[in-house]
């Protein structure tokens, strides 16, 4: 069956760097995923795929290496479980990340990511835009992540037992980093959703594709683009009260413990996944969360003996990753399986690793495999982007990095440009 690579985008699906393969991406609001969801996804990666499935930064899954033929039925096991991949890709509004998954009011960070997840997702008025359109929710501003949403929302408090968020618009990495910048402050709840529909709807007028909503910022400046935004009709909703139950599947956080199981570059196999899941039924009640820094947390059961817990999820860290997953080092697919990677960005990590010295083990690296920098690397605290391609002599091509450092809030500063592998191996012994 030929596939039409750009009609399927909006499917959460990317042509592979390999001919014939392909990639599903499968959105989980705020990285919260269950037992039977994990299972569902370990399940198509070993029958449709290699076995193995990759932990995006944003706490999305992906599975790799599918053929265009099965790619229908992948969807109809991810429907299974009520797992949507719609708009996970393309000009769409994409999966809602959180990095606070550890925060104590974390339940309703992810309650609100689902709503937002569910008001969003599969609508026509909020797909065909002219690019990718990301929300982040976080519980403060220390990682800097709301600085590089299209909407990130920051927690500010509650008023009269309403949460209020901050509202910053207009950020992103890729190519040309721009930091958001406050819309409103103190927001309530109810007017979240109406407010990123004014955001959408301005974006999908006024940008051309395939501009993000920072070139708006630019080009109109914050004061003008503030002004459109405000100016559409929804801005002032607030959407009713609908009763019922709140959508989080993760409890209150009160006398629990969070283990956290690091993966080498977010990759794992079906069969490790299958093997979590399961070690989430008896300790997590079902309950895994893909972190931003991809690896899988567990938020145990209040009854879950701790120490038993860790020991077991420690054998399975040996067994998955190794000592390579001690160091936090988000990690992109490069050019084993991206199209776009410039870079073998799993072989890069381990020689770095290798080379780093014991202080620096304890940092936050991230490497990307292109200038699109979807591992985040301006907000680690050591950012690596493969930069560019060189032709040598020989009619070879090696690769030149650039070097980022973070170390207050804001984005990392650019320190080296373009770097060979062994000038980059130099950097990072001195580090
Ligand atoms: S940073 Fe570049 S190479 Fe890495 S996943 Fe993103 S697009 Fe692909």
């Amino acid at each position: 069956m030929s596939i039409d690579p750009q009609k399927v985008r909006i499917e959460g699906i990317y042509q592979q760097r390999q001919d014939g393969c392909f990639m599903q991406r499968v959105k989980l609001p705020a990285g919260v995923v269950s037992s039977g969801q994990a299972g569902c996804i370990a399940s198509v990666a070993e029958r449709f795929g290699r076995g193995t499935i990759h932990l995006t930064s944003r706490g999305s899954m992906e599975i790799h290496w599918l053929k265009g033929e099965d790619l229908h039925l992948v969807k109809q096991e991810l429907a299974k479980f009520g797992l949507t991949s719609r708009g996970a890709c393309g000009g769409a509004v994409r999966g809602i990340s959180c990095s606070s998954q550890d925060a104590a009011r974390f339940p309703q960070l992810e309650s609100l990511a689902r709503e937002i997840h569910r008001n969003f997702t599969g609508n026509p008025r909020f797909e065909g835009l002219p690019k990718k359109f990301k929300i982040g929710i976080e519980a403060d501003t220390v990682s800097g992540r709301h600085l590089i949403q299209d909407v990130g929302l920051v927690l500010a408090g509650d008023d009269d037992g309403v949460a209020l968020y901050d509202i910053w618009i207009a950020g992103g990495l890729g190519r040309e980093p721009q930091a958001g910048f406050l819309l409103e402050k103190a927001v309530p709840e109810m007017r979240i959703i109406p407010i990123i529909e004014a955001v959408v709807k301005v974006y999908a007028r006024l940008a051309p594709p395939p501009k993000r909503v920072k070139f708006l910022a630019t080009k109109f400046g914050e004061a003008e683009l503030t002004r459109l935004v405000q100016g559409e009709p929804c801005y002032s909703e607030e959407l009713p009260d609908r009763g019922g139950f709140k959508d989080n599947m993760t409890p209150a956080a009160e006398g629990r413990e969070r283990l956290i199981l690091p993966l080498f570059a977010g990759q794992l196999t079906a069969a490790e996944l299958g093997k979590l899941a399961l070690f989430a039924d008896k300790n997590s009640a079902g309950l895994l969360q893909t972190t931003a820094d991809q690896n899988i947390a567990f938020p145990l059961s209040a009854d879950v003996d701790a120490k038993k817990a860790a020991d077991e999820l420690a054998t399975f860290g040996e067994a998955t990753s190794g000592a390579a997953a001690r160091v936090t080092f988000r990690i992109c697919p490069g050019n084993h399986e991206c199209k776009m990677g410039l870079t073998a960005t799993r072989d890069v990590a381990k020689t770095l690793i290798a080379a780093m010295p014991e202080e620096a083990r304890g940092l936050v690296w991230a490497l990307s495999g292109c200038g699109n920098s979807c591992t985040q690397p301006q907000l680690a605290d050591v950012g690596i982007v493969s930069a560019k391609l060189v032709s040598e002599e020989d009619g070879g091509k090696t690769p030149r990095f650039d070097l980022y450092r973070r170390k207050g809030a804001g984005f990392g500063e650019k320190i080296c440009n373009e770097l060979t592998i062994d000038e980059l191996i130099e950097k990072i012994r001195s580090t």
